[in-house]
Order: structure tokens, then C-alpha cells, then sequence
């Protein structure tokens, strides 16, 4: 099978050129102008821009939390994925405290393996790093191709460990070519504020935003820095959403430390005031919270200045019989929010439409970066001679309207219910073949791929 994509305007986090890609089997094995080889299908991309696969780095998938499952599957959520221009993501293994990392890797295979339309690959979350989980680490970077460490600084006696294991497993981690991500919270000033709310009777969804004040992430993410420092190990710190934690990575700076930052697409959009209604505030319950308008400012600038590398996600959805759960108690709200399929979309819509970055950050933060630091670039988040042919052929100048009623998601409500938006994915392709045309899926359940990832550096 080969393709030939002609004349589009081919955009990567360095480059911006009208050319024609050809497309043989999987790879990308030529670009050029004017190319005259015959190809099985040719699609015309005049006026259109051509850019990676978007990699969504941070996304929970039939996800086991609080007593249900988020409500996208392998196969919906990588489809609803492809439909918004991602071709991978990157989901979440969870490790049960007294129970080890391989029993957790099986237990998430049984859930995706052959049930995956776009590509997929996964961190392995360390929540009981002991003399037996260490053992476990080169095993993991080495045989099953899967080199990220997610660990929690919350979640107290569930998923969080403490500062001792957490400096034992970056020492392993950094042996190994591994680099860790923390969610970076003080667990311990969270359920203090937590219980302190409910004692009040205080159970309105606002409070949970209240329960996680801006000081909780500045605080955690200071004391990751500085042990990733002493440590010498890669460090990741998941969606990052407030000018206090970006604070402490720019000071990091000055010492040439190397620390990678992801926000998430809706701490760019979306702020604290949409808690100030009733229960309606619960579709924005997620950790951390929404913030102020300050720190979308301070996000956006951070983009631009470098700072932060990664625009993910962490989409993770309930529905809303699920979010109901806590219609009494802000506590039991499943934490989460459904945005893998419109990332791709807003970010274009209101970052590059609107001025606020170029479209090589764009595709930088959206597609290369992710590659890059977990271990897949080449192969995926760009495109160039030998790389996987994941290609997005967007339309710069096309409006349309968000909404549940139409996205794919497996979600009764969106976060972004009547966004307009401008310049829509129009054709995707994943490992050369045609995944998304004319609002249509063409691949099925089980073309999606497990991506193994070489080691890191914890450079770019
Ligand atoms: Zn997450």
C-alpha cells in the first residue's frame, strides 16, 4: 500500500514548506516537490496545512477510580482520539500498594490489548516502591519498552509515596535511562483541607477547588525539583496549572537544571469560576483544579518562553450518573474531564488563530515534544524520511461548534458545550493508513499498536 499526499503545507516544530509526502507501507519514505511516483491513493492537501500526529501524553483510559471506571474504553477513547487529530496517546498503569508493577502491567494488557484503534503506549505509576518494585524498574525500561515512572505526592494510602521512596526510585530510574512524572500536590495539606470542609458541611463542588489552593502545587513541585536536582534523574511533572509551580521551574533554570513541564489544555482555557455554580461545577471536578485567569497567562507565556514542553490532557472522563456520585459531597465527585478528541482543535484555535503561538510551538508542545522526551522521536512527532506516517490534514480556515452531541467521546457532556472554533481536522493517517476521512473511521479495534520507547535522557 502506498500513499502520496501532494501539495499540502507541511508544518513540524521546525520547518514550514509546500512538498508532497509519499507514503510506502507504514514510513514516510520521501518528501519532496513535485513527486511523480504512482501511489494506490493519492489525496490532494492544497490549501490545507499537513502536520504530525497529534501525541497526547496524559490520558486514563477504562481507568479503575473511586469506585467506577472512567468511561472511555481503549477503543473509544484512541478513536475519539484519531477523530481530533492524535494518533497516540500515552495512558496510565496503576500499581496496587502490596502488589507489584507486572501484576498491574497485565491486569491493564487485559483491558487494552487488541482493543486500541490509534497507537498506544503506557507509564507505569510506582505508588509502593520497595525492594521488590526496584528489582522491577530495569525490566521495565528494558524488556517491555515502557521507560515512564509516574509517581503521586497525594493520595495518601492509595496511590502517594513518600519522599524516601520517591528518592530511592528516581536513583533506580536514573540508572536505567528512565525518567519519572510526578503529580505534584501536597497530599497531606489536601486532606487536611478536605476533611476540614466536610466538617463544615461545606460540600458544594466549589470546595474542591478550595480544598487545593495554589500553594499545595508550588510547594510539591519545589521539593520535586530540588530532589530531581540532587538525584541527577529526568523529571516530568504532569499538568502543571499555576504561576507558583512555574515559579520554581524557571528558578530551577538558573542553575541549568532540566526539568519538563506539561499543562493541560484546559488550565489554558478554562478558570475557577465555572466552580461558583451549583453542581454544574462537578464537569470541571479534576486535580489540580481550574485556577485563576492569571494563570492561563502564565501558562501561554510559559509555552512561548520554553518553560512548559507538553500540552496534554489528562483526559479522563465520567459520565454524569457517575459525576451524581458526589452530588452531596464534593469529595466523591470522580475527578476528570473529557478532552482527548478537542486538544488538538482548541490548542489551534486558540493559540495559533489567536496569535498567542506560532504554529511550530504548536506542533512542538502538541506532537514533537511528547516524542521527544518519552523516548519515541524519531519515529513518532514528526514528519521526515523513515518515520511513522501519522499525518494530519487540518483545514486552517474551517468553523465548527463543539459539543456532546456530536463528538465521540463516551461522554453525555462537554466541557466545551457551543466553542466555536477555527480550522478543523480533516484526514488522518496512522502508520500510512487513511484512519479518519470525511468524518469517518476507517480502521478498526486493534489497529492501534503498542509503541515501545527507547531509553531517555532527560534532555531535548
Ligand atoms: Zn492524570
Amino acid at each position: 500500500m502506498s500513499l502520496l499526499i501532494k501539495n499540502g503545507r507541511i508544518i513540524t516544530a521546525a520547518d514550514d514548506f509546500i512538498a508532497d509526502i509519499f507514503i510506502e507501507g507504514e514510513k514516510i519514505t520521501t518528501i519532496g516537490k513535485d513527486l511523480s511516483m504512482p501511489a494506490d491513493k493519492v489525496i490532494d492537501a492544497s490549501g490545507k496545512l499537513v502536520f504530525p500526529g497529534g501525541i497526547d501524553p496524559h490520558v486514563h483510559l477504562d481507568m479503575p477510580f473511586m469506585g467506577t471506571f472512567s468511561s472511555d474504553n481503549y477503543e473509544t477513547g484512541t478513536r475519539a482520539a484519531l477523530f481530533g487529530g492524535t494518533t497516540m496517546v500515552i495512558d496510565f498503569i496503576l500499581q496496587r500498594q502490596g502488589h507489584s508493577l507486572r501484576e498491574a502491567l497485565n491486569e491493564w494488557k487485559g483491558r487494552s490489548d487488541n482493543n486500541c484503534i490509534g497507537d498506544y503506549s503506557f507509564h507505569m505509576a510506582v505508588t509502593d516502591f520497595n525492594e521488590d518494585t526496584k528489582k522491577e524498574i530495569r525490566t521495565f525500561i528494558e524488556d517491555e519498552g515502557i521507560v515512564s515512572f509516574k509517581t503521586f505526592m497525594a493520595y495518601k494510602g492509595a496511590l502517594m509515596i513518600d519522599d524516601r521512596q520517591m528518592i530511592g526510585l528516581m536513583e533506580e530510574v536514573k540508572k536505567h535511562g528512565g525518567i519519572i512524572n510526578v503529580h505534584a500536590t501536597n497530599g497531606d495539606i489536601i486532606d487536611y483541607l478536605v476533611a476540614k470542609f466536610r466538617e463544615e458541611s461545606k460540600r458544594a463542588p466549589l470546595y474542591h477547588y478550595l480544598s487545593q489552593p495554589e500553594v499545595t502545587e508550588a510547594e510539591a513541585s519545589e521539593r520535586f525539583v530540588d530532589m530531581i536536582h540532587y538525584t541527577g534523574c529526568p523529571g516530568y511533572i504532569v499538568h502543571l496549572t499555576c504561576e507558583g509551580a512555574l515559579n520554581v521551574v524557571r528558578n530551577a533554570t538558573r542553575r541549568n537544571q532540566h526539568v519538563f513541564v506539561e499543562t493541560c489544555i484546559q488550565y489554558l482555557l478554562l478558570d475557577a469560576s465555572l466552580y461558583e455554580q451549583d453542581f454544574e461545577g462537578a464537569k470541571w471536578v479534576m486535580s489540580p483544579p481550574l485556577r485563576e485567569k492569571k494563570d492561563q497567562e502564565t501558562l501561554w507565556a510559559g509555552i512561548n518562553q520554553g518553560l512548559v514542553q507538553v500540552v496534554a490532557t489528562d483526559h479522563c472522563p465520567f459520565k454524569w450518573e457517575q459525576k451524581l456520585l458526589g452530588k452531596d459531597d464534593f469529595s466523591k465527585i470522580p475527578n476528570g474531564h473529557p478532552a482527548v478528541e478537542n486538544r488538538m482543535e482548541l490548542l489551534y484555535s486558540e493559540g495559533v488563530h489567536k496569535g498567542r503561538i506560532s504554529l511550530n510551538k504548536y506542533v512542538e508542545v502538541a506532537c514533537t515534544n511528547p516524542a521527544r522526551i518519552f523516548g519515541m522521536f524519531p519515529r513518532k512527532g514528526t514528519i521526515a524520511v523513515g518515520s511513522d506516517a501519522d499525518i494530519v490534514i487540518f483545514d486552517p480556515e474551517e468553523k465548527h461548534t463543539i459539543s456532546a452531541a456530536s463528538h465521540h467521546m463516551n461522554v453525555d457532556y462537554s466541557g466545551y458545550e457551543g466553542w466555536e472554533l477555527t480550522g478543523k481536522v480533516k484526514t488522518v493517517v496512522l502508520r500510512g493508513s487513511v484512519a479518519i476521512d470525511n468524518n469517518e473511521c476507517l480502521v478498526e479495534k486493534g489497529y492501534g499498536q503498542f509503541i515501545r520507547r527507547n531509553k531517555v535522557t532527560g534532555n531535548l
